[in-house]
């Protein structure tokens, strides 16, 4: 069967990995989480102490740039890909609210995503694959057969991610995890470098009032058409 690219983008927490692998899944496509990539960078930031509520030092990001690696590492039991900063498995230390915190202000360096941007284009080069991100449809793949814009109210978005998060540290509090969804959408969207757009040919989809299942037969018919 013919194999296309699929571009899954919207705003924070709308449960764009949650559709990616269920449609990665059920298609036999690769999943790449290219928020990942952004929050293994800034792991690397704050660990170097490059950034902080303070400060953040920019230039020296850039320089550093070269000196480390993020890459995917297929996970037998999981069934999909864990992020790798160097060779550490990152997926779980890029998931709390401190990287929340700092990711966005990482994203908006240009090297950062030139750098990222080229290991997506190689990643989904073979068709096959399912991304999802903030620039997708726009910059990584303008190209892709079937791109999807997800929103949803940002109640709705703040509620869910603060039940993650707090499904593995109670001490999570609902009004910053709001902040944070709020902040990181004002930054997303008004980033000189490819900010958060919906694509002309995007496919809306508010799933402030879908089930998981409703949103995943919808989107399953569209990749259908596409094929
Ligand atoms: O998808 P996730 O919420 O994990 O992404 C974390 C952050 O990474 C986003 O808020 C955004 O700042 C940045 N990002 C991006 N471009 C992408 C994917 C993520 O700028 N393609």
């Amino acid at each position: 069967m013919k194999k296309i690219t699929i571009a899954i983008d919207g705003f924070s927490s709308t449960g764009k990995s949650t559709l990616a692998k269920a449609l990665a899944k059920s298609l036999g496509y690769i999943y790449i989480d290219t928020g990942a990539m952004y929050r293994a960078v800034t792991l690397f930031a704050m660990r170097k102490g490059l950034i902080s509520s303070k400060s953040f030092d920019e230039e020296r990001l850039i320089e550093l740039l070269d000196t480390f690696d993020v890459h995917f590492e297929y996970n037998v039991s999981k069934g999909y890909a864990d992020i790798y900063l160097n060779d550490e498995n990152v997926e779980e230390l890029i998931r709390t609210l401190e990287v929340s915190r700092f990711v966005s202000q990482i994203a908006a360096v240009s090297a950062v995503r030139k750098k990222l941007v080229e290991q997506q284009q190689i990643l989904g080069k073979a068709k096959g694959v399912v991304m999802d991100g903030r620039d997708i449809g726009t910059v990584v793949f303008p190209d892709a057969e079937l791109k999807i814009f997800m929103t949803a109210t940002p109640e709705i978005r703040a509620e869910r991610r603060f039940k993650e998060l707090q499904e593995k540290n109670s001490t999570v509090v609902y009004e910053e995890v709001f902040r944070n969804v709020v902040e990181r959408d004002q930054i997303d969207t008004s980033r000189k470098d490819s900010p958060l757009v919906k694509a002309e040919d995007a496919v809306e989809i508010d799933n402030s009032n879908l089930s998981r299942e409703e949103q995943f037969d919808l989107i399953l018919q569209l990749v259908k058409e596409r094929i």
